[in-house]
């Protein structure tokens, strides 16, 4: 069994994937070819936004959203603790010092109870000054962006949706990549929408930040492509990737009603054992499982990981450390919130096998695997 099954992904697409990328080695047009252009109007349309601009990764989508926020030293970006490492560490790389902040203990997403009393402490009791607040859909289940950004506006501050698990998560209708000034997404091979590389996109609705963000991932460039008006990155989406996404994205729609299905299926078969909590979405809120984590109770995480390899099962913990808890971020005080559900989520998560190739029986084989035979 695989914790994520590309192979079973590519043997139902194969054909026109393959055709797609040879088209791209007969055009020759390897860097910013046709298909990105294609893919970036077909992006924009499924997320519901004006503008999706592809790059070369999640990590750099970060970075680009936070350049063209003007973000930089001096100034400070609200994160989850509980998230993975590249939504805190672009804060940093930018100059600017990340606040941890702590996760609901339900949705593993940022805590909204917590963001008021976090942002008044920074603005209390340091010389920062905070410009933004980085929300991450964990696992693929937006967080709550109505209270984020109203909350945001009250302390006129910028909003970033690291949508990099939650790509196709709704909330109503709304689909994720939309609910912030500006979103990034990654298509790293295990992500929702993977390609066979690196890749990423950066969405937004803002004329004046799509251009930046243009800009930013060539170099900076102005007009002329060698007429640089800004410091950049080179970020870009390989041609042979978009034309893979084209793909796999016609797909896409199908392989999550299926994630939801398989995810109603662990929940049924979940709800019957008192060791595990499994997670739930806030109603009105859909979920792009990125992830299926559930929680372990009684702090018996290692023998349940245990009991599933032996019966052949691959699990995985995401995230067993917290960004506070990370080496790089020790040196700095930054434990000013109480962070405890998050240290609390780290020590008993546990994700599950989770892609849309799942069949029913192997998600009871799972469920059965984590207790003793
Ligand atoms: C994967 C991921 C990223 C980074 O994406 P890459 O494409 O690997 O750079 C950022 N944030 C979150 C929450 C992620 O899961």
């Amino acid at each position: 069994m695989q914790f994520i099954d590309l192979k079973a992904q590519y043997d139902q697409a194969k054909i026109r994937i393959d055709k797609r990328i040879s088209e791209v080695l007969a055009h020759g047009q390897y860097i910013l070819g046709p298909e990105v252009s294609e893919l970036e109007h077909k992006l924009a349309d499924y997320v519901g936004v004006k503008h999706a601009i592809t790059c070369a990764n999640g990590t750099d989508a970060l970075q680009i959203a936070l350049m063209t926020l003007g973000i930089k030293a001096g100034d400070a970006v609200i994160v989850p603790t509980f998230t993975f490492f590249a939504s805190a560490e672009v804060i940093a790389l930018v100059g600017a010092t990340p606040i941890f902040i702590d996760s609901d203990p339900d949705t593993f997403n940022l805590s909204v109870e917590k963001l008021e009393a976090t942002i008044q402490y920074v603005q209390n009791n340091t010389d920062l000054k905070i410009k933004a607040i980085i929300a991450v859909d964990l696992f693929g289940q937006p967080a709550d962006y109505l209270n984020i950004n109203t909350i945001a506006k009250k302390y006129n501050l910028k909003v970033i949706e690291d949508a990099a698990q939650g790509f196709g998560g709704k909330i109503g209708t709304r689909r994720a990549g939309s609910f912030a000034d500006i979103a990034t997404t990654s298509f790293f091979p295990a992500k929702p929408l993977g390609c066979y590389g690196d890749g990423g996109a950066v969405f937004t609705d803002n004329d004046e930040y799509a251009e930046l963000i243009r800009s930013i991932r060539v170099h900076g460039k102005g007009t002329d492509k060698y007429d640089n008006i800004r410091i950049g990155l080179n970020s870009r989406l390989d041609t042979i990737q978009a034309a893979i996404l084209l793909e796999k994205l016609a797909i896409f729609p199908a392989e999550l009603i299926r994630r939801n299905e398989i995810a109603n299926c662990y929940a049924d078969l979940l709800g019957h054992k008192t060791d595990f909590k499994f997670p739930i979405c806030k109603p009105n809120f859909t979920s792009s499982w990125a992830q299926y984590t559930i929680q372990v109770v009684n702090d018996t995480r290692d023998s349940v990981q245990n009991n599933a390899k032996i019966q052949g099962v691959p699990t995985a913990v995401y995230y067993g450390t917290c960004m506070h808890q990370q080496t790089v971020f020790k040196s700095i005080d930054l434990s000013i919130t109480d962070l405890s559900t998050a240290e609390q989520l780290a020590k008993s998560c546990l994700s599950l096998p989770m892609h849309p190739y799942l069949t029913d029986i192997e998600v009871e084989q799972i469920v059965e695997s984590l207790q003793n035979p």
